[in-house]
């Protein structure tokens, strides 16, 4: 009876649940694949603003899924999956892609501003990913200075050697690199040193309550000082409040990215904001 149980019993079911979620896997490759083809993918931008001036510097692209039936669906719910799958590496094509005709668009109407994505550790896994970057933007008469790579924290801290050296030759080639996340990885602070970087961005868990809490301050501020230190600048990602704002530009941050100045907005809303915010006179201070 108890045999019966535990052993196969248990083997069984396991099994299923595997091929069960092995099978939602293929699924939704299948389907991510498909979205990609049917161009249902679309990209939101958020508003970074300069501490100092108040000035929009650029936006991040954040990619949403515009789904036929379930609605916008938010990058959560099907990144995991598509980095499983090794599908990001379509979608990631993508992005840049429509990241290169976004940017093109706005040269010609005489709109010169940055814009950053986020890169996937498994898009580095392709030898060419670098080259054919460079190849996209050139073909859309971008030049690299108007992008910003985010790379998390680990997924900088883990690339082997010949990527930083890739990464350092777009640098050089005008490209800014950012960290994405930081502080919720395990930074190895002789390649943070090395690393071929303009910003950080602040992981939102360190912030979250740095206006309640004395040691939350005091780790913070530690943070900015150690990235000023290795000469690159800082942003505050995911800012909900004026009070957090105002604390982390007395502590130095450089740029702000959060709900309390703009959510995500889609490219026309994007336009029209920023068109506002450089008539008026609004201020981050
Ligand atoms: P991330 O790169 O750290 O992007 C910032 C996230 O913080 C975005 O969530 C943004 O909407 C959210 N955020 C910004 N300000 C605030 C705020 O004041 N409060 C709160 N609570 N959240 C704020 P989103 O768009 O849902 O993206 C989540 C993550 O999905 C991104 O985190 C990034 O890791 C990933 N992701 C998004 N787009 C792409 C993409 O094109 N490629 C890859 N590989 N990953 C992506
Ligand atoms: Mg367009
Ligand atoms: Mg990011
Ligand atoms: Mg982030």
């Amino acid at each position: 009876y108890r045999a019966k149980n535990s052993g196969g019993g248990r083997y069984c079911l396991f099994s299923e649940e595997l091929a069960e979620e092995h099978q939602r896997k293929i699924d939704t490759e299948a389907a991510l694949s498909e979205a990609v083809q049917r161009g249902e993918f679309v990209l939101a931008l958020q508003p970074q603003l300069s501490f100092a001036t108040g000035e929009v510097s650029g936006a991040e692209a954040l990619l949403r899924w515009n789904h036929p039936r379930e609605g916008m669906r938010l990058p959560n719910s099907f990144i995991p999956v598509a980095e499983q799958t090794g599908i990001i590496a379509e979608l990631g094509d993508w992005v840049i892609a429509e990241v290169a005709s976004m940017l093109a668009e706005w040269q010609s109407q005489g709109i010169e501003r940055r814009l950053a994505f986020n890169v996937s550790p498994r898009q580095l896994d392709r030898a060419d990913f670098f080259q054919r970057l460079r190849t996209t933007l050139s073909d859309a008469g971008v030049p690299l200075s108007l992008v910003e790579l985010e790379f998390t924290e680990s997924a900088a801290m883990e690339c082997s050697q010949h990527v930083l050296d890739e990464i350092a030759a777009l640098r050089r080639e005008g490209a800014s690199i950012a960290i994405d996340d930081f502080g919720t990885g395990y930074s190895n602070l002789a390649r943070l040193r090395t690393m071929p970087l303009d910003r950080v961005k602040l992981d939102p868990s360190l912030i979250k309550d740095i206006e309640s809490s004395e040691q939350a301050r005091v780790v913070v501020q530690a943070v900015v000082q150690l990235i000023k230190g290795v000469g690159a600048e800082i942003v505050a990602e995911a800012v909900e409040t004026a009070a957090q704002a105002d604390i982390l530009r007395a502590m130095g941050c450089e740029t702000v990215q959060g709900f309390v100045f703009a959510h995500p907005m889609f490219e026309e809303e994007y336009l029209n904001w920023t068109q506002n915010a450089e008539r008026g006179s609004r201020s981050v201070a």
